[in-house]
């Protein structure tokens, strides 16, 4: 995720009603489609999916990952991680979250993952330019400022991002409801080139 990094998009140009510009499928709509069609970012995803279940048919899968792997990744919306990995529908359990950080409640996916859905692998993905870099754990203080409320949560902030896989790595391997924990691994997503170093988890 990034925070406070404008985009480096220009906007779009307007583009003809019937005319999907080339983008994602579900780009955000220009200020001119806006007014015209009255549309909403979601009622564009909502059309979406639309033509996706037009064209859709039942694989007639089961809900088991079928390389059973799961992976935690960043939610950052540059990391693409079924077209970064090749993975397929079915492949893999997939647990994003601010940062790709291993918090109790990726733990609790984790768990059902392995013990109710048959995974075995871990795989952890952490970017270059994660917005959590840009964070302290002063952002919490922030909130209670502004809201006279203290988040329960750690913000999970961090400078060195190939410590923090270092971090989630262990973090797996050492939690006690996982089954499997000799396949752990940990890596840097370069937003840049689209490639993945490996993060040793000595
Ligand atoms: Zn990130």
């Amino acid at each position: 995720m990034t925070f406070f990094v404008p985009s480096h998009k220009a906007p779009s140009a307007p583009v003809a009603s019937n005319v999907m510009p080339m983008t994602t499928s579900a780009s955000v709509p220009t200020a001119s489609e806006g007014a015209i069609s009255g549309d909403t970012v979601t009622d564009r995803l909502v059309a979406a999916n639309g033509r996706y279940a037009a064209a859709f048919t039942d694989p007639g899968m089961d809900a088991r990952p079928v390389l059973r792997v799961a992976v935690v990744a960043c939610m950052d919306a540059r990391l693409d991680l079924h077209a970064a990995l090749g993975l397929d529908l079915g492949d893999c359990h997939t647990i994003r979250n601010a940062g790709g950080v291993v918090t109790d409640d990726v733990i609790r996916s984790l768990t059902i993952s392995q013990r109710k859905l048959g995974t075995r692998s871990v795989v952890l993905i952490h970017h270059t330019g994660c917005g959590l870099e840009a964070l302290t754990e002063d952002f919490r203080t922030e909130l209670e400022v502004e809201v006279g409320q203290r988040p329960a949560w750690a913000v999970e902030s961090f400078r060195d991002v190939d410590q923090d896989v270092r971090q989630s790595m262990q973090r797996v391997r050492t939690n006690p409801f996982l089954l499997h924990t000799d396949d752990v691994r940990g890596f840097v997503f370069d937003v840049k080139t689209g490639l993945l170093r490996e993060v040793d988890g000595a």
